[in-house]
């Protein structure tokens, strides 16, 4: 189990400050550019890299401190399964700027290929889209139903307010690479081969910062929070997702921004439950009042309350439907129901009164009063005959 604090040789205890510091010192030694081919120190600036992405992250450092390394390597959290190296990226190129030939124009090329598995570029412009973000935001089952706007604070990468992300510390100090004339990739002859690559002292940018910005230290971007207003449509449910587009981390080198994923989260209510569009009530209802039959004021989510009629003789397990008293399809499509499950309630506790009252009544009940159990009995009947 690797000790992010011990591969930067730092306090547990250590400032942000100190953290950088160290990560700059060893990343600097162990970088693939001076190290060329030595797999040892390949190994190593990985190491470094991956301890200073996490203890650079206050999320992250404390999940680090609670629960381990594990707690932060596959699934949830931000910067989880695959988005891991691209924030891995991000803070490489955060730093990249220390050398003094990353710009906003490019850059990366060979050596994040060689950490990263490749993808995409060979030898055009580094413009990446910035990582994409999670979150999840908690509902009651009543803002669920009628939609609500909730304010939520997200961190981000954005551009550098200095540079506005060239990592330069002014148009001057970026100068044509002298060691590809700004074409961002060299030739190179070995024997009857022609090699192309990018060109390792700009990594394919076409250009060089003499003077970095000091806002950013040349990485281009800097850590932003800000409140961002999330408009849930009524009708979400229990772990429906949305997608705020551009939400995420801004892009590098004119990339596009990444996305912001929201998942919803619907705390149950304690009456009401779900069924897609409709809506559950379990209804309790007394023997008298399923029986002689009943108006009642019952409660919905949208309406505040309907009045329902359960008429004469309704049976336990009816389902009463209230038409438009469900919630409002979330893709637009109308309004679901109310169904009212009604539960008829055997009577308990009865006083002698009472039952004196019940005992009356059943001395005149006959057969036509309980309709389902005399087809019953008679089924039985026929049953044994045969
Ligand atoms: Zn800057
Ligand atoms: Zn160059």
């Amino acid at each position: 189990m690797t000790d992010y604090y011990k591969v930067l040789g730092v306090e547990k205890s250590a400032s942000e400050g100190e953290i950088k510091k160290a990560y700059r010192k060893l990343a600097l030694k162990y970088h693939p550019d001076r190290n060329k081919d030595d797999e040892t120190a390949e190994k190593k600036f990985k190491e470094v890299s991956e301890a200073y992405e996490v203890l650079s992250d206050n999320q992250k450092r404390q999940t680090y401190d609670q629960f381990g390394a594990d707690a932060l390597k596959g699934g949830g959290g931000f910067g989880g399964g695959p988005q891991g190296f691209s924030s891995m990226e991000e803070a490489l190129r955060t730093f990249m700027g220390a050398f003094g030939s990353q710009t906003g124009g490019g850059g990366g090329g060979d050596f994040f290929e060689s950490l990263f598995g490749g993808g995409g570029g060979g030898h055009q412009s580094y413009a990446q889209q910035g990582a994409s973000k999670k979150t999840t935001i908690n509902v009651s089952f009543d803002e669920a139903a009628k939609g609500i706007d909730k304010e939520i604070s997200i961190t981000n990468f954005v551009d550098c307010s200095k540079c506005h992300g060239s990592g330069a510390k002014s148009r001057d100090a970026v100068k044509t690479c002298s060691g590809c004339n700004g074409a961002g990739q060299v030739h190179q002859s070995r024997g009857f081969f022609s090699m192309t690559t990018t060109c390792p002292q700009c990594h394919g940018a076409g250009q060089t910062i003499t003077d970095i910005c000091p806002e950013c230290h040349g990485g281009g971007r800097s850590k932003e929070k800000r409140k961002v207003k999330v408009p849930i449509p009524a009708g979400v449910d229990d772990g429906m997702r949305m997608k705020m587009n551009g939400f995420g981390d801004a892009g590098s080198a004119g990339g596009p921004p990444g996305d912001l994923f929201v998942y919803i989260n619907v705390t149950p209510h304690e009456v009401f439950k779900r069924e897609g569009d409709d809506i559950i009530l379990e209804l309790p209802v007394s023997f008298t009042e399923a029986t002689l039959g009943v108006k009642k004021e019952i409660p919905t989510p949208l309406s505040g309350s309907v009045r329902l009629t359960i008429p004469e003789g309704t049976q336990s397990g009816k389902i009463l439907r209230v038409r438009g008293e469900g919630v409002p399809n979330v893709h637009g499509h109308g309004k679901g129901d109310l169904l009212v499950h009604i539960q008829v309630e055997t009577p308990v506790n009865l006083s002698s009164k009472q039952k004196s009252a019940l005992q009356a009544y059943a001395d005149l009940e006959t057969e036509h009063n309980s309709p389902r159990k005399s087809g019953f009995f008679d089924k039985l009947k026929s049953f044994f005959i045969l």
